[in-house]
């Protein structure tokens, strides 16, 4: 039996974590989660689950959930970073699923590097501010870091066992271009939220969703790349692919490519990274049907090109070039949702920001949250300006 803390359980991705569970509760045991605001969700999940340990930092959720369980003698509900940190620690912790949205996902990942334990990660911020610092952590501390990003656990899967990139040639993530595919920048002023928030082929999390819309989350998955596979990136291609069925291609030096194929459903890389070093899981997973399938392939549009060079920039450059990214695009991501800023206008925010804050070459952990928030006053400058 595997032990399992899901955090950022009341999610998108927790979602999918949690049927994979149920699935296989012979295999894999709930132990714990996080969540901050959806009390709902939190308690049916703590019923379902007959969960014993739930952590939230809000004021309001702990109270909620102190009074509701007030009779459950079995559930610790926690709310200091330091109970967090020792539920995390405990012995018979299997598994840390990092499945927080966006920078707020940080602290618990570092923390969650320090264990030993294996992470499945999906919060790839955190990776994109600090993969300078959460990977050399892991190192140190035998921690297995185990991507469920779908594109990443493909690329996983299409590694060998001993997951070598000696022989790789060429890696190239899929993307399957959302809801505004074919559509150029200057045709995105006057989309409504819905529209970016509809994405034709994946149901995910607000903020995952628009970086879909704008192929942001495209660039963050290509920094991801370069820091989990320790490649250059010019090992790695973006190619558009609208149906999403094949998530990343591996290409070896003697021209064999290697791809995985899975309808787009997140539990399918989940189910793969919960059981790994070990037999694969049953899924009930929808069948892809090869006689009626048509697979096309076409280039990054020329006007997304500038963002992409932004995010190769920040993979041969790194230092504080990430944590700038991705904080200036979690505020142009909200001040859209926020209705402040029309869609378009989330890379202007971003181009603006990136070429205000001065970069450094190293970070620590002290400085990445400096330089978060300062990248953040920054952003909401440019929205003002704009909006
Ligand atoms: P959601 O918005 O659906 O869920 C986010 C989760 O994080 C919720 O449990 C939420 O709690 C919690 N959370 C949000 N803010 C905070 C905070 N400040 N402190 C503590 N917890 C917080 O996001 P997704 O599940 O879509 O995405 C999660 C991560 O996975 C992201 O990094 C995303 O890029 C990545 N990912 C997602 C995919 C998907 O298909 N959804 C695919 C690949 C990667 P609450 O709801 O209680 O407020
Ligand atoms: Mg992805």
């Amino acid at each position: 039996m595997k032990n399992i803390i899901l955090l950022g359980a009341t999610g998108s991705i927790g979602d999918s974590v949690l049927s994979v569970i149920k699935q296989n509760k012979n295999k894999l045991n709930l132990l714990g989660i996080s969540f901050n605001s959806n009390i709902p969700k939190a308690k049916y999940i703590i019923n379902e689950f007959r969960l014993k340990n739930v952590y939230s930092e809000s004021d309001e959720s702990h109270k909620s959930l102190k009074h509701a369980f007030k009779n459950n003698y079995e559930l610790n509900i926690l709310k200091d970073k330091s109970e967090l940190e020792e539920l995390l620690n405990e012995d018979d912790v299997d598994i840390i699923v990092s499945a927080i949205s966006g920078f707020a996902g940080l602290e618990s990942t570092i923390m969650a590097a320090k264990t030993g334990k294996t992470i499945l990660l999906a919060n790839k911020e955190s990776i994109v501010a600090a993969g300078d610092v959460i990977l050399p952590l892991a190192k140190k501390h035998s921690t297995e870091i185990v991507p469920i990003d779908s594109e990443h656990n493909a690329i996983f899967q299409c590694l060998g066992f001993d997951k070598k990139t000696d022989d790789v040639s060429k890696i190239v993530i899929t993307a399957s271009g959302g809801p505004f595919l074919n559509k150029k920048i200057s045709q995105l002023s006057k989309v409504t939220k819905k529209e970016a928030l509809s994405h034709p082929n994946w149901e995910m999390g607000a903020k995952i969703s628009i970086d879909s819309a704008s192929l942001v989350n495209k660039c963050l998955e290509l920094i991801e790349a370069r820091y989990l596979f320790d490649l250059d990136e010019k090992f790695f291609e973006i190619v558009v692919h609208p149906q999403s069925i094949i998530h990343s291609i591996v290409t070896y030096k003697d021209g064999s490519s290697i791809c995985q194929m899975s309808n787009p459903d997140m539990r399918v890389p989940i189910a793969h990274a919960l059981s790994v070093n070990d037999s694969r899981l049953n899924l009930d997973f929808s069948k892809i049907d090869f006689s009626s399938l048509s697979l096309t392939f076409q280039k990054i549009p020329e006007d997304r090109v500038q963002i992409f060079n932004i995010a190769r920039y920040i993979c041969n450059n790194r230092g504080s070039s990430g944590i700038i990214f991705n904080a200036a695009n979690e505020i142009a991501v909200q001040s859209f949702l926020n209705e402040q800023i029309t869609f378009d206008k989330i890379y202007e925010v971003i181009y603006r920001t990136f070429d205000t804050v001065s970069l450094s070459k190293s970070i620590d952990l002290e400085t990445i949250y400096e330089i978060d928030n300062q990248t953040r006053i920054e952003a909401k400058k440019v929205v003002k300006s704009i909006s």
